[in-house]
């Protein structure tokens, strides 16, 4: 049975040496004569699972001590409401809308507080990253808000907002662990781990410490308060066990690889060759801007619905899955991964220059 190509934006491809490694232990981890998934999460063999893979994280993002990093059940969307529950002191927040992932965390964060739009690329198509050099920060707000890649229109912030001293929390979700970054820049980073860790089903949140206190939001859930998290090392309840244990797994990947300085070189080389065909293409091309470009979610038309139907339906036939673009905003798009090896961006170029001359 062969791997097929999977661009999927996610839930997205895993490293096939990891998915090798938890079916060889699916059934007896270790001798314990058990998986992961039947283990009490307060076993000795459990919490040595959760110790090493929350260890692992830190020791790849560099993550300070100043910093807690919680796992937390719920997809990305939830802590679209977690973030203005926790942080809303005067409920006030600036958040930049550059796609429908921070639109709907705006829209969310309405329901606690006054939420300013302090720049918006939404006029043109979400095709671009707003100037965030100096922007109108309110003075009381609790915090400054973005999605760092925008997973759907396939645009990366190069450079983070200046705050103007405010907490900047961002959505990383589709960026998470891509590249180095200083953590020391976030008040909260935060991802849903099934774009580019691990299954779907949680949020990693790595947040600075002075943000978790006593305040939040009258009403706010146990649940949904991040003091509960990291008061018990996110085991208030039963975590997510089996996740955090593949995410664990992709963690130690990374760093046999090399670390983020590693996948960050891997992950341009890679972007490059299909940025570099879309360039040069009669037939596709990218309506992002050039320095905007997301090294994760490439996102290309031909300029005719058609014949982008035509196209991602001849590429799933030969094997490349999942190129489909999001239903609002059609055409293509790539998503590669950590996991996605050149190869499979080099097979999908040989395939795109083969249509292109067939359909030219
Ligand atoms: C996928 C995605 C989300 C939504 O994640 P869920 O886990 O489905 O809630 C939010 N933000 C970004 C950037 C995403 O890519």
């Amino acid at each position: 049975m062969a791997r097929a190509y999977n661009f999927s934006a996610g839930p997205a491809i895993l490293p096939e040496e990891v998915l090798r490694e938890v079916q060889s232990e699916l059934l007896d981890y270790k001798g314990t004569g058990m998986s992961v998934m039947e283990m009490s999460h307060r076993s000795k063999a459990y919490q040595e699972i959760f110790d090493e893979t929350k260890q692992n994280l830190i020791d790849l993002l560099n993550i300070p001590d100043t910093y807690e990093v919680l796992f937390i059940q719920g997809g990305a969307s939830l802590q679209f409401a977690m973030v203005p529950m926790n942080l809303m002191k005067n409920t006030v927040a600036d958040y930049i809308v550059t796609g429908q992932f921070s639109k709907k965390a705006a829209n969310e964060a309405k329901k606690y507080g006054q939420v300013n739009i302090v720049a918006s690329s939404e006029e043109d198509k979400f095709s671009y990253i707003p100037d965030v050099s100096n922007l109108e920060i309110s003075e009381n707000a609790d915090y400054v808000y973005i999605c760092e890649n925008n997973t759907i229109y396939g645009t990366k912030f190069k450079k983070l907002p200046d705050t103007k001293g405010k907490p900047l929390v961002a959505d990383v979700s589709s960026c998470f662990l891509s590249e180095p970054v200083d953590v020391t820049k976030y008040g909260i980073m935060y991802g849903g781990v099934q774009k580019n860790i691990g299954p779907a089903g949680m949020s990693i949140v790595i947040i600075r410490k002075d943000l978790i206190n006593d305040f939040v939001l009258g009403g706010t859930p146990t649940m949904l308060k991040y003091t509960t998290y990291a008061n018990n090392d996110s085991m208030y309840n039963t975590p997510p066990t089996f996740n955090i244990y593949v995410c664990g797994k992709v963690f130690k990947w990374l760093k046999n690889l090399g670390g983020l300085k590693a996948i960050q070189k891997m992950n341009e080389d890679k972007a490059k060759v299909l940025y570099d065909f879309l360039d040069n293409s009669k037939l596709f091309k990218t309506n992002v801007r050039k320095e905007d470009r997301s090294l994760m979610n490439v996102t290309f038309v031909t300029g005719d619905e058609e014949m982008d139907k035509k196209f991602v339906s001849e590429a799933a036939k030969a094997g490349f899955e999942n190129l489909k673009g999001h239903r609002s905003v059609g055409g293509m798009r790539a998503s590669i991964y950590n996991a996605m090896p050149k190869a499979g961006v080099e097979a999908l170029v040989s395939f795109m220059k083969k249509f292109e001359e067939e359909n030219l």
